[in-house]
């Protein structure tokens, strides 16, 4: 028997290696460089637990995990005692008397597996504790857990990831393994080039999580009802994470569901970190508790069986969709992703690209995994195909997801779109200026509001134009274009200081307008009465 599996068998319990996790731990033992990508929940612990242990008691030394929560340190470091291996961690919960203690341990060879938050890393005291088990020829491993932290296309950048690169430079023989549940191939390759890692073995597991069945509905005016009408229906009595985007709508959620009668309890960064620890708690420990939270909530929270992830708010991109729903189910057993989107999270998303200060080329980078959601959220295909070939992963439509169970109808909306940029396109000629949205669809549906009548646009030759089209549709049809590009926000800086978006075109626009680039949306709120199209399975 190998000396890992003797490991697993006897350390761990198991009885056998799960999907690629043999391979990995084999490659890392012989000193190789590995580089992980497998959905939370995977094991990718023993990923590098075992190695450290075999490595270990092949007389190289400890292993060096770096890993950026605390709490999971925590829980890692007990379950590893309870299975009696020795582990340790330095992070800054421990005072200077323990942080002592740990060190002198270490330095005895007691220790084979030693825990750091990255900001430790690259600190003086620390590079020499690390020089001197070096010389010890002790250092027989670094685990990099949440590697996607290194990058900032990553939904969770942290700077001190970058110095961890300091790693392989003053140790290039030590054998490292970095491992990540969230990647796509832009953040993939940021993490080999930030970590160094161009010489890893990429270990890919498959992304599927085959029983979280995705649906992403249209918001309609109640949001909220939309949600208790779910959770009612679907999800009585079941513990679920509900994320919304800001902390103000987190506390007003929660109250509204708990005035409902479901056991909902407000999770942000902003109350008081005891309040917040005892709702973790009871969470954690109480059944059938709906975490209403930001995002601020649950990385390292490791709860079987949340039944259902809630968004009510759009995440910011597919990877952050995909993190915060692999929260549900992670028992294996049915669980559900639910997700209502709108035009106005468009908006406000693309606004906060907008403003932030990054650069232009980063920018582009969000918008275009803003998009990627968005088109997922569009999509009136199989979400589970979409979603893993975002991670470039092909499968075949899952039939658990709300588009396989219930194929939406479609409706070809490119002559709809045609007159909206038509009438963007007249009103910026006409008036030498972009307008807003609301303003927008009053000329294209022809409503003489005192604006309209201002700015003479209702002699537009497209006033008036889309009677058929109710404002509900027409905002669906401008969230697809938006989406694809097809139509472009222009800021407009006001003197008191506001700002507001305006519609301007794009490149894109005129492949739509010429109609060589049909426009497809689903039917549900989109369609105008009349016939429509049955999807073509
Ligand atoms: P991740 O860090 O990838 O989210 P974990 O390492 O926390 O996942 O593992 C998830 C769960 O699967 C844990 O309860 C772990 O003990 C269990 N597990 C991991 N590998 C195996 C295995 N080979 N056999 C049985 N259970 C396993
Ligand atoms: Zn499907």
């Amino acid at each position: 028997m190998s000396a890992a599996l003797s490991v697993l068998n006897r350390t761990f319990g198991y009885p056998q290696f799960r999907g690629p996790q043999q391979a990995i731990v084999e490659h890392v033992i012989a000193g190789g460089d590995a580089l992980v990508l497998m959905p939370t929940g995977g094991g990718k612990s023993l990923c590098y637990q075992i190695p450290a242990i075999v490595r270990q008691q092949q007389g190289q030394g400890l292993a060096i995990v770096v890993s950026p929560l605390i709490a999971l340190m925590h829980d890692q470091v007990g379950a590893l005692h309870e299975a009696g291996v020795e582990a340790a961690f330095l992070n800054s919960t421990l005072d200077w008397q323990q942080t002592q203690e740990v060190e002198q341990r270490l330095r005895t060879g007691a220790i084979t597996l030693l825990y750091a938050a990255p900001e430790r890393v690259n600190t003086p005291r620390f590079l020499a504790l690390l020089d001197a088990l070096y010389q010890q020829g002790g250092l027989g491993l670094f685990a990099i857990d949440e590697a996607h932290c290194v990058s900032q296309w990553g939904h969770d950048f942290r700077p001190e990831y970058r110095a961890l690169s300091v790693l392989h430079e003053r140790y290039p023989a030590v054998p490292r393994i970095a491992l990540t549940a969230t990647a796509d191939a832009l953040t993939r390759a940021d993490i080999i080039e930030r970590l160094q890692l161009q010489e890893a073995r990429l270990f890919v597991s498959s992304f599927d999580r085959p029983n979280i069945r995705y649906t992403i509905a249209e918001k309609g005016k109640d949001v909220t009802g939309q949600l208790l009408r779910f959770i009612k229906e679907e999800h009585a009595g079941d513990a679920g994470v509900v994320y919304c985007q800001s902390r103000k709508r987190v506390e007003e959620l929660a109250t509204v569901l708990a005035n409902a009668g479901i056991a909902a309890l407000p999770y942000h960064a902003g109350l008081p970190a005891e309040l917040r620890q005892a709702h973790q708690n009871r969470f954690l420990r109480e059944d059938g508790i709906v975490m209403v939270a930001t995002i601020a909530f649950g990385m390292g929270i490791d709860k079987p069986d949340v039944r259902f992830v809630g968004h009510v708010d759009m995440p910011k991109n597919i990877e952050g969709y995909y993190q915060e729903t692999g929260r549900a189910g992670r028992d294996g057993l049915a669980a559900h992703a639910w997700m209502a989107y709108g035009l106005s999270d468009v908006v406000n998303q693309r606004r906060m690209i907008d403003e932030s200060p990054a650069a232009d080329e980063f920018k582009q980078a969000l918008r275009g995994k803003l998009e990627a959601l968005l088109a997922l959220a569009e999509a009136t295909d199989c979400r589970r195909v979409r979603l893993l070939a975002y991670f470039d992963e092909a499968s075949t439509p899952c039939g658990n997801c709300d588009n396989c169970l219930h194929p939406p109808e479609v409706w070809d909306a490119t002559d709809c779109a045609r007159k909206l940029l038509s009438t963007i396109y007249r009103i910026q000629q006409a008036s030498g200026l972009n307008f807003g949205t609301q303003h927008t669809l009053d000329v294209l549906r022809g409503k003489s509001t005192d604006k309209i009548v201002q700015h003479g646009h209702d002699k537009l030759s497209t006033f008036g134009m889309g009677p058929e089209f109710s404002e509900l549709q027409l905002r669906a049809v401008l969230r697809q274009l938006l989406a694809t590009g097809a139509v472009g926000l222009h800021k407009v800086q006001l003197d008191n200081g506001h700002s507001f978006d305006t519609l301007c075109l794009t490149d894109a626009s005129r492949a739509v307008l010429r109609g060589e680039q049909p426009v497809r949306l689903r039917a549900s709120v989109a369609a105008p009465a009349g016939p429509r199209e049955r999807r073509q399975r």
